[in-house]
């Protein structure tokens, strides 16, 4: 039996690479949800007891924590469901397949390391 597509191979990773990031990837995301909800219910009277700069400073470290928190959740589900497809670890630029030592500090990565760089880069 094969039914599988031709481009759709995830990089032609190894099943045993593909499940050790499958499921880094859901410690990713349960990590972060929990991270959201704990920033979505903060201490009620601790907040109440803040008044002024400092609350206002702690809100603001806290909107930037849940923002990168999202933004990083909706980055690993994106890299589960391209795994779904088989789409995952190329490079969303250059179509390279993406080292596998770099998918195993970030598998959500969506491009190579040089692509990375250059992007960061052209900021
Ligand atoms: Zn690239």
């Amino acid at each position: 039996m094969n039914n599988q597509v031709i481009g759709a191979d995830n990089a032609g990773l190894r099943p045993e690479d593909l499940a050790g990031l499958r499921e880094n990837l859901h410690e990713q995301r349960l990590f972060r949800k929990d991270q959201l909800q704990q920033i979505a219910a903060p201490s009620q009277t601790r907040a109440q007891r803040m008044r002024g700069r400092q609350a206002a400073s702690q809100m603001e470290v806290h909107v930037k924590l849940a923002a990168s928190a999202r933004m990083v959740l909706s980055d690993v589900e994106a890299a589960l469901q391209r795994m779904d497809q088989g789409r995952y670890g190329r490079c969303h630029l250059c179509a390279q397949p993406i080292a596998l030592a770099r998918l195993k500090i970030v598998p959500q990565a969506r491009y190579c390391g040089r692509c990375h760089h250059v992007r960061e880069a052209g900021r």
